[in-house]
């Protein structure tokens, strides 16, 4: 039997991003997998992109991890552009007027998984285990996992990072609550003849947010296509040709004619939050935690930070020696991360549902309320920090 301090099932960037900030402790950690946890990169980018923004970009420098991404794999971007496509309403954001070289950076998934991966394989004190778990069995003072490959782990403190359907939340009968967002993101890869200036775009259409994510090829951006449901499903079915025809008529032809670069992948968005993140040995972060609309890039940046934050906290216990694990030291953690959580799936709600739809008085408020932010450097600046993270 493996004994450790604490077990993080989920191998994602949340789970990665914990053991990450643990193995600077000298508190023994596992991180558990069903995947492999670094996969090899094709040539073309991956689907799968995130905004990462400047705090996780600090905070991942920090860990020593930001240093093992590979310089060809990642796309900072100085500038922002919203638009209303229905009304006269845009935003422009510039790095120039932070204090920062840029205003965040997309990295392919895999690339930022692997880079975690690369780093954590230098700290003694974190094992990578690729198994399942069969079996949790919770006690008073530790958890037993009982793995596929006949091992058992025990610890503890149990973490999952596990994604959208936690077994460990399920496990600690967490209650969610959950809502259909009705709306699907369609991910690509496309090819614009005019370059992207490491300008990351966003157009508010009637039927949902289209975003242009600048990668480093100047003339590849990442997109995320949200759309109602049936609108979504409607596109899915175009050829390729006329797919690509849609999306430039979408975005006002901003960077011309677009060209699709990769196949198209879909994506069923639903708004979840867990009512409660841990219990006595057992904690929940990221997805497993909470899922929100993609519209404004960050749910691995909320959960990144329920990764740092939970990292901090359990340094505190240890540092106090207390053992780790009691939910009367883990609320605070509890309470400040749902609080974050909650203020952002809020946002999101407001966004969505004051962008959806042509009501006009909703256009007017849109398009006003663009334009005066856009005109009202506070506002902006407030604005900037929050996308930064800071
Ligand atoms: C279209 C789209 C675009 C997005 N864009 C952005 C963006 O720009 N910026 C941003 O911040 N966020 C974005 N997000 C959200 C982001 O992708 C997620 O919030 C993030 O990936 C969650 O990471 P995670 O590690 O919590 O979970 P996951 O990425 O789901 O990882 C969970 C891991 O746990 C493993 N696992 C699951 N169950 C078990 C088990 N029983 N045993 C062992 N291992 C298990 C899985 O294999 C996986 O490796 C986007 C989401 C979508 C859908």
């Amino acid at each position: 039997m493996q004994k450790m301090d604490v077990v993080i099932i989920g191998g994602g960037m949340v789970g990665l991003t914990l053991a990450a900030a643990l193995g600077q402790t000298t508190l023994r950690v596992a991180v558990i997998s069903h995947t492999a946890f670094s996969q090899p990169l094709s040539a073309a980018p991956s689907l799968r992109v995130s905004t990462i923004n400047e705090a996780n970009h600090h905070a991942l420098a920090k860990l020593q991890v930001w240093q093992q991404l590979p310089e060809d794999r990642i796309a900072a971007y100085q500038h922002m552009h919203v638009w209303d496509k229905d009304s006269f309403g845009h935003i422009h954001f510039d790095a120039r007027d932070t204090q920062s070289p840029q205003l965040g950076h997309i990295i392919e998934n895999q690339v930022l998984t692997n880079a975690l991966v690369a780093q954590i394989q230098h700290l003694r004190n974190v094992t990578l285990i690729e198994a399942s778990v069969d079996k949790i069995l919770s006690g008073d003072q530790e958890t037993m996992l009982m793995l596929n490959n006949d091992e058992v782990v025990s610890c503890q403190l149990l973490v999952g990072a596990d994604g959208a359907n936690s077994m460990v939340r399920r496990h600690a009968g967490f209650p969610e609550t959950f809502k259909d967002y009705d709306h699907r993101a369609i991910v690509a890869t496309i090819r614009t003849p005019q370059p992207h200036q490491t300008c990351a775009r966003q157009v508010f259409t009637p039927d949902g947010p289209l975003a242009l994510l600048p990668l480093k090829d100047p003339h590849l951006c990442s997109v995320v296509w949200s759309q109602q449901t049936d609108k979504a499903e409607a596109l899915i079915a175009l050829s390729d040709t006329d797919f690509a025809h849609a999306m430039t008529a979408a975005c006002n032809s901003e960077l011309g004619a677009i060209t699709l670069e990769s196949e198209r992948r879909a994506f069923t968005l639903t708004m979840r939050y867990a009512r409660q993140w841990a219990d006595n040995g057992i904690a929940i972060i990221g997805d497993a935690a909470h899922t929100i609309h993609p519209l404004a890039g960050q749910g691995a940046n909320l959960g990144m930070q329920d990764a740092l934050d939970l990292a901090e906290h359990l340094v505190k216990v240890h540092e106090a020696g207390q053992p780790l694990g009691r939910y009367k030291d883990l609320r605070a953690f509890e309470r400040a991360r749902k609080t974050e959580a909650m203020k952002m799936i809020a946002a999101m709600d407001g966004f969505k549902a004051l962008f959806a739809g042509d009501n006009p008085l909703k256009k007017l408020i849109r398009g006003t309320g663009l334009a005066l932010t856009n005109e009202v450097p506070l506002v902006k600046r407030k604005l900037i920090e929050q996308a930064m993270g800071f």
